[in-house]
């Protein structure tokens, strides 16, 4: 991101009662403001309102909607469109905003609408606890839930938002509301994959479940065995116990230790593992993927928190992301074919591919449940352009493009939300959504007429209306 070259405005916006910061053009600190996670991503917003609670969250929201300013919320600043800031928008910064309260008795995690997963795991961890998330443990909470929600125990509990009790919203009119299956349980139900489409979650309740340590970690096997090692994991997954989460990536191998210095920097087919069972129970999953000969084997007890946290390092904030993703029905040997040309081409060390299940709890909830809609995917597919460095980006994101496209015509139609490129457009969003969009839209006509939270992958009011 290159330093701001925003005009300063001579008019400072009022926001009446915050207690927070107000950040212009200008300011110092606007430039490491309107920074997020995706370094390609270069947007000035109009103020950058940084709340310190539910009070300055419906100040900055009524302030908004009273100057006609568009509202992009953001909660960990993860999302590789950067869609928690826009142009000549009013960012509702919810960083200050990360508290984390566990009542390990009742097994309920009431956590903060800009909290980041590091945040819950550490809290949660204590008392044998976990919410299922993702997998990098500096991804936001919000962004993250609202999307549905990917990660390791996805197989066994299902997605993040299988887990949501509860959410509190600051509505576009700078209303707080309480939704859950009883209170607005259409906003409840839209809230559980919709996106940020219908307001600002100042802070999202869980159901926690038991996970301690783990058995996890990864395991790279040399690429001429690539399809081999796909199938046998596909097929593995169909009956597996739900109790193990594995997904397949090619990565390149880094080059630090514990990685084996004859394996840095060559790329590998990786399965990485999460077993929430015992280790004797765990061997037995893993036995016939060893007999297999992997060329490292990194698998092994570990806290949960360690495996949520394995890959941070590896991936810092302001590098430049470009992705493509799909969900995938059936992995055909077309499709494998296709991985194993492709796979083998990462640009850049960074870049990678990875594929996690869905199936297991995740995908026996109904498709008209919650709004996440493809529960019958056996995969998230997505394809991962990252340069650390602006010069080579252009080829980074051409060949990114052109992994997807080969792959496209075996997928299912659509993409995990959390995983769109802001430049796919409504189609791509109609095609995640399905036949939920049409009851989405209801909801956004009942709840953000005026689509004040537009920034987000956008499901418009039936009148078109923008701010
Ligand atoms: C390195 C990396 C790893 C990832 N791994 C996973 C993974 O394992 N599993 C997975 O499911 N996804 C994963 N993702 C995708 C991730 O879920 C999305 O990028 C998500 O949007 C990030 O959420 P955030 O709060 O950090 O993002 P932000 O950029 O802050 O926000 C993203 C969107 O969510 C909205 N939003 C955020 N917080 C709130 C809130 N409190 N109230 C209302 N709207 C809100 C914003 O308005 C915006 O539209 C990963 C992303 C990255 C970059």
């Amino acid at each position: 991101m290159t330093t701001t070259t925003a005009p300063h405005h001579s008019e400072r916006i009022d926001v009446p009662g915050f207690r927070g910061e107000l950040i212009e053009p200008g300011d110092a600190g606007y430039d490491d403001a309107r920074a997020v996670y995706n370094g390609s991503i270069d947007r000035h917003p109009r103020l950058i309102a940084r709340a310190m609670d539910v009070a300055d969250v419906i100040a900055a929201v009524q302030t908004a909607r009273d100057r006609g300013l568009p509202v992009a919320v953001r909660g960990g600043g993860h999302n590789a469109g950067g869609l928690g800031v826009g142009d000549d928008a009013l960012v509702v910064d919810l960083s200050r905003m990360r508290a984390v309260h566990v009542d390990p008795a009742e097994r309920v995690v009431r956590v903060e609408g800009g909290a980041t997963w590091g945040d819950v795991d550490h809290a949660t961890h204590p008392f044998g606890l976990a919410v299922p998330s993702g997998i990098i443990s500096t991804t936001g909470v919000g962004g993250l839930t609202l999307g549905g929600g990917l990660g390791y125990l996805a197989r066994q509990f299902g997605l993040t938002i299988d887990s949501l009790l509860s959410a509190d919203v600051v509505l576009a009119d700078g209303t707080l509301v309480t939704a859950d299956t009883d209170r607005h349980p259409d906003l409840f139900w839209a809230l559980r994959g919709g996106g940020g489409n219908f307001g600002a979650v100042t802070s999202f309740t869980f159901r926690a479940h038991p996970v301690g340590d783990i058995v996890g970690g990864p395991m790279f096997f040399s690429l001429d065995r690539t399809a081999e090692v796909m199938r046998a994991w596909d097929d593995y997954l169909e009956e597996a116990p739900d109790d193990v989460t594995c997904w397949f990536g090619f990565v390149t191998v880094p080059a630090v230790a514990p990685f084996p210095a004859a394996l840095q920097g060559q790329v590998v087919a990786a399965l990485v593992w999460c077993i929430n069972a015992s280790v004797d129970r765990a061997e037995e999953a893993l036995a016939p993927f060893r007999e297999k000969g992997p060329v490292m084997d990194g698998v092994g007890p570990m806290p949960y928190p360690a495996l949520q946290s394995a890959f941070d390092a590896l991936y810092p904030s302001g590098d430049q992301w470009y992705w493509r993703a799909d969900f995938v029905d059936d992995l055909s040997d077309d499709a494998i074919a296709v991985h194993v040309a492709q796979g083998p081409t990462l640009p850049t060390p960074q870049s990678s591919m990875h594929l996690y299940p869905i199936n297991g709890a995740a995908g026996r909830v109904g498709r008209h449940d919650t709004a996440f809609s493809h529960r019958q995917a056996r995969y998230a597919q997505v394809i991962v352009g990252v340069d650390p460095s602006p010069e080579g980006f252009d080829d980074v994101r051409a060949w990114t493009r052109t992994y997807h496209d080969a792959l496209h015509p075996h997928s299912a139609g659509g993409a995990y939300v959390n995983m769109l490129q802001d430049d796919e457009g409504l189609d791509r969003v109609r095609e995640s959504y399905r036949d939920n969009f049409d009851r989405l839209t209801a909801v956004k006509d009942r709840y953000d007429p005026g689509n004040v939270f537009c920034l987000n992958n956008n499901v418009p009011p039936s009148t078109g209306s923008s701010v």
